[in-house]
Parts: C-alpha cells; structure tokens; sequence
C-alpha cells in the first residue's frame, strides 16, 4: 500500500470528513496526518469549519475551499438542525 501524497489526502479530506467514509481510507489518511503537520493542520481547520457550518444559520465558508469540499459542507448543513425544507 503505497503512501498518500498531501495532494491525495486534500483532494479525499471531504470523503475522509463525511461520516460514511470508508475504513480503510481513513486509516490511510490517519497514518499520513500522524506525520504531516500541515495536513494535520488543514484537517483540524475543516473539522472546526464544518462543525460550526452545523451549528449556525450563517457561516462564511472559507474561499480556499474546493467544490467537493463545499459540498460536504453543504451536506453537513443539510443533515444539520437546520435540514428542514
Ligand atoms: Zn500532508
């Protein structure tokens, strides 16, 4: 099983941040944040934006993201209290 690169781990963190992500990537991904602080770092950013995106009706979500990331977050929202519609 060859290692992630930081590319790879950014470009899954939305499947590895979804609660149905599967077991294996994120042992992989766990393995590669336990040695990459700046991943480490982004993870932890994202975790705290999507947990917020759950909690308030308005959250700026942070231009950097990319479009599989925000739709996470769009995810996270829908699933969220405020998921009636
Ligand atoms: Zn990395």
């Amino acid at each position: 099983m060859s290692k992630l690169s930081c590319q790879e781990v950014l470009d899954q963190l939305w499947e590895y941040l979804d609660d149905e992500a599967r077991a294996e990537l994120s042992t992989r991904i766990n393995e590669h944040l336990g040695g990459c602080r700046d991943c480490s770092v982004e993870v932890d950013s994202l975790r705290k934006t999507i947990s917020l995106y759950r909690c308030e009706d308005s959250v700026p979500v942070p231009v950097q993201l990319n479009e599989r990331l925000r739709e996470a977050l769009n995810r996270a929202y829908r699933e969220g209290t405020h998921g009636q519609d």
